[in-house]
Parts: C-alpha cells; structure tokens; sequence
C-alpha cells in the first residue's frame, strides 16, 4: 500500500512552496546590505564635536554590505533613510524566504525518494518474480 501520508505530505509542502514562492516574486524591490547610523568627529577643533565630549560626533547615515568578502559601506542622506531600511528589510525577508524554500525542496525530495520507494515496492508485489 502506498501511504496516503506521503502523497498528502507533498501535496501539503507543494502548496507551502507555492506560497513562499509568491512571496518572494512580490517583493520587488530591495539592496543588499543594512543601515546603521553611526558618529563621528570632523577634526575641526572650533566644531562643537571637538568640545562636548559626552557626544560621540555629527551622526551619519549608513549602508554597508558585504562584496566579494570586502565589507562596504557609504553615506546616504538623512531623507533616504526610511527608504533604505525598508529596501534592506525587503533584502533580508528575500534572503529569509530563500531559505525557507532550500528548506522545503530538501524535503519534498526526501518525500519523492519515499514515494518512488513505496510505489516500486507496491508495484513488485503484483509480481512473483520479484
Ligand atoms: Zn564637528
């Protein structure tokens, strides 16, 4: 007998797949890397960062991304910040959701070696001979 289990399980994760697949061809838009807001001192020894030392500097508006091992990172500017974290939270769901699927095509293969195994042993037990 072919376990009805096996059939519902794949049937079950295809349409898992299908979803997590419609998720990742809704998002549209996005850069890879991560904001992050950091400070520094001008060097300017009349500035106000020189003299307030419970200040840690002029804030500055990052994105720094990984490529080809090197770490990068550049200034943006204070009206694109909102734009960047969201286009960065759409990188990481991307990224989240590209795992899920490896996730669940590993196991609808495991699930496709078991179904190919029950249905020949199912199928050979029609047979003397086998
Ligand atoms: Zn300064």
């Amino acid at each position: 007998m072919i376990k009805m289990s096996t059939k519902n399980d794949i049937q079950n994760l295809e349409e898992k797949r299908k979803s997590r697949l419609n998720e990742l061809l809704h998002i549209s838009s996005m850069i890879r890397g991560s904001y992050k807001k950091s400070y520094c001192r001008c060097g300017k020894p009349t500035c106000w960062c020189s003299k307030d030392k419970e200040s840690k500097g002029h804030p500055s508006h990052r994105i720094s991304w990984t490529k080809a091992s090197i770490s990068k990172t550049k200034a943006i500017p204070k009206e694109d910040v909102a734009w960047i974290k969201k286009m960065t939270s759409n990188y990481r769901k991307y990224r989240n959701i590209r795992t899920k699927l490896r996730k669940l095509n590993n196991e609808l293969n495991v699930l496709f070696d078991n179904l190919e195994e029950e249905v020949i042993k199912r199928t050979e037990k029609l047979k003397e001979y086998f």
